[in-house]
């Protein structure tokens, strides 16, 4: 179904509450919609938003505002052709040799509709699951779903806000995971060919944050599902943020050795390493969703957690998780801003160092600047920076610099107007660039 509202008011629809409006809203239910709808009649420019989580309107949008508002899998796959159910051959071929096991079960979700759901063999036991959802289903609805059926992935990104076809766009992470890690294919629509198309993940040029999808392919997609990767056997992921110490906190005295046990979906992490899969980073270059102010050396692999390891399960990660999150940032129900505002800066290492003499020079000889190494260069955390500025709670007109995480700038009064954002914006990046000499870019996109 394709429904169209003309002088759309969107300020319930983004998360910064910016009260704009957009020429046309055009909501889409079906993927095959898509088909029907003629984009050349229609206001330009066209602006796919998913829900409206990392963006800041700078006033009414002159264009279409497009919304997938698919939330269940009823598309057929005969209409998709190529798709996760069909056709692996357009899967990554990383990891072991798969193998489709029968029929695909289609098995009941909360997630808004039935998710696709493949099991998959490796070695004789199954061991991956693929799980087709649709791109309006809400992000962390399909978090919920994933860590109550038992399967690991998804837990680490539980509470970021939005819907699971921007997820492959912004390739959003948290404490340790990206959505790259989990992205096996993404369905889209190609506006330019005007067909549909399966594209592996190994495809889709992920870095953090960032994928072909804001780069070389803006405006070419739109995305209608996801085909994520999840797995049975445990992979807990904890040496970002403070996982490990506050499931330690949260779980130590009670789970063993009975309640973790209890939990239906604990899975006994039978000779699993307590250590991440990959590499062992030095840094938590992944880590966002603020990124931590610590120096490098606070390394929390180190935190020995006994037994308890053994019991963990999705639940038990996604709840302990979203407990930091809930203490961290604002809830955008309560206080508007699309998370991070900037992008942690990656630097020369000389660079650094002059940022290094500075910051002793103000803080004294022993003070550690928090970074972590990116190969030949280091990342400096931007929140650290607006810190060190006095920026923390700073005002300008309704717009605030968040108390609890400089990284975010938030809606404070709940009128804030796009130019108080923007000139907090700029005052920031000024005082950054004459400060330390570097040039901050947002990470939230102007539209
Ligand atoms: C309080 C708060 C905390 C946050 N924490 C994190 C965090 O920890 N980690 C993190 O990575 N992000 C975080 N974010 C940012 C945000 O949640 C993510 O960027 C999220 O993926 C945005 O999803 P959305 O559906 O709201 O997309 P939107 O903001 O509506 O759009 C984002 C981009 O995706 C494109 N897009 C959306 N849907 C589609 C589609 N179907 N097809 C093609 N393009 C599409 C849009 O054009 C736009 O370019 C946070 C935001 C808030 C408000």
């Amino acid at each position: 179904m394709i429904t169209r509202h003309e002088a759309y008011d969107l300020s319930r629809r983004n998360t910064f509450g910016m009260k704009v409006s957009c020429r046309l809203y055009v909501e889409v239910t079906e993927p095959e919609d898509l088909l029907a709808l003629d984009f050349d009649t229609l206001p330009q420019p066209v602006f796919v938003m998913g829900g409206g989580s990392n963006l800041l309107f700078t006033g009414d949008f002159p264009g279409t505002v497009l919304h997938m508002g698919n939330t269940e899998n009823r598309f057929l796959d005969s209409a998709l052709p190529g798709s996760a159910r069909n056709d692996r051959t357009t899967a990554p071929a990383e990891g072991k040799s798969t193998q489709t096991e029968g029929p695909a079960p289609v098995i009941s979700t909360k997630v808004g509709g039935p998710a696709l759901v493949i099991s998959t063999k490796a070695e004789g036991r199954v061991e991956k699951s693929l799980v087709r959802i649709p791109a309006g289903v809400v992000f962390d609805d399909f978090c919920a779903w994933a860590a109550e059926e038992g399967l690991w992935g998804s837990e680490n990104l539980s509470l970021i806000p939005g819907e699971v076809g921007a997820s492959a766009v912004q390739n959003i992470g948290a404490y340790g995971v990206e959505a790259k890690d989990i992205i096996d294919t993404v369905h889209a629509f190609d506006l330019r060919e005007r067909r549909f198309v399966d594209i592996p993940g190994a495809d889709c040029g992920y870095g953090y944050r960032t994928s072909n999808f804001k780069t070389v392919w803006k405006g070419r997609y739109i995305i209608i599902a996801v085909t994520f990767r999840l797995s049975l056997a445990p992979t807990p992921v904890l040496d970002y943020g403070g996982v490990r110490k506050a499931i330690e906190a949260r779980f130590l005295d009670s789970a063993l050795p009975g309640s973790a046990r209890n939990d239906k979906t604990a899975v006994p992490a039978e000779g699993h390493s307590t250590k991440t899969e990959g590499p062992d980073p030095v840094i938590p270059t992944k880590t966002e969703g603020p990124a931590p102010v610590i120096p490098s050396a606070a390394k929390e692999s180190d935190v020995v957690m006994p037994d308890l390891i053994g019991h963990l399960s999705p639940r038990m990660i996604r709840e302990t998780i979203i407990g930091i999150r809930e203490k961290k940032l604002p809830d955008p129900a309560k206080i508007g801003s699309a998370g991070s505002f900037f992008c942690n800066p990656v630097i020369e290492k000389e660079h650094f160092a002059r940022i290094v003499t500075l910051a002793k020079a103000e803080n004294g000889p022993d003070y550690e600047v928090p970074h972590y190494e990116v190969g030949e260069k280091v990342k400096v955390p931007a929140a650290w920076m607006i810190d060190q500025c006095g920026f923390k709670g700073m005002r300008l007109g309704g717009a605030q610099v968040y108390p609890n995480q400089p990284l975010v700038i938030v809606n404070a009064t709940g009128d804030a107007t796009p130019q108080d954002i923007i000139a907090l914006e700029q005052r920031v990046i000024d005082t950054i660039q004459e400060k330390y000499g570097i040039t901050l870019h947002p990470e939230v996109e102007h539209v």
